[in-house]
């Protein structure tokens, strides 16, 4: 397997996403949204940040299981699945280890919270 196989600037990423262990996932959740990530530090940071934006409530990424389980027993399952869709993040990318359901929640609400920084970004005065 070549070491730029994925393709991906950040080095963690690419890491975390072939081999990763358990400090290399983290639970995002968003409003009633449980959805397990993998992915290096910083960018998993980066996806539950722009997640963030399209909601007023709290966002937070937990290093652990969250007490009582995902909620969701596809979810549960799909951790242990190998494969799993991975979404571009700057220059590194996240994947998301949900059930087909929260996976599509979470790259939905990730590409939402993206047009909204375009949005913000675009409507500030240029300097
Ligand atoms: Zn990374
Ligand atoms: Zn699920």
């Amino acid at each position: 397997m070549a070491a730029d196989e994925l393709g991906l600037g950040c080095q963690a990423c690419e890491q975390a996403l072939r081999s990763g262990g358990p400090s290399d996932r983290s639970v995002l959740l968003l409003d009633t949204l449980r959805v397990p990530l993998v992915g290096c530090a910083e960018h998993r940071d980066h996806f539950a940040s722009v997640c963030g934006l399209t909601t007023t409530a709290e966002h937070e990424l937990l290093q652990h299981r969250p007490a009582g389980g995902l909620g969701c027993p596809s979810c549960q399952l799909a951790m242990t699945r190998p494969t799993h869709p991975v979404v571009p993040v700057g220059d590194g990318a996240v994947g998301v280890l949900g059930c087909q359901d929260h996976q599509t929640a979470a790259i939905d609400r990730y590409q939402d919270g993206l047009a909204m920084a375009e949005h913000l970004s675009a409507s500030l005065p240029s300097a």
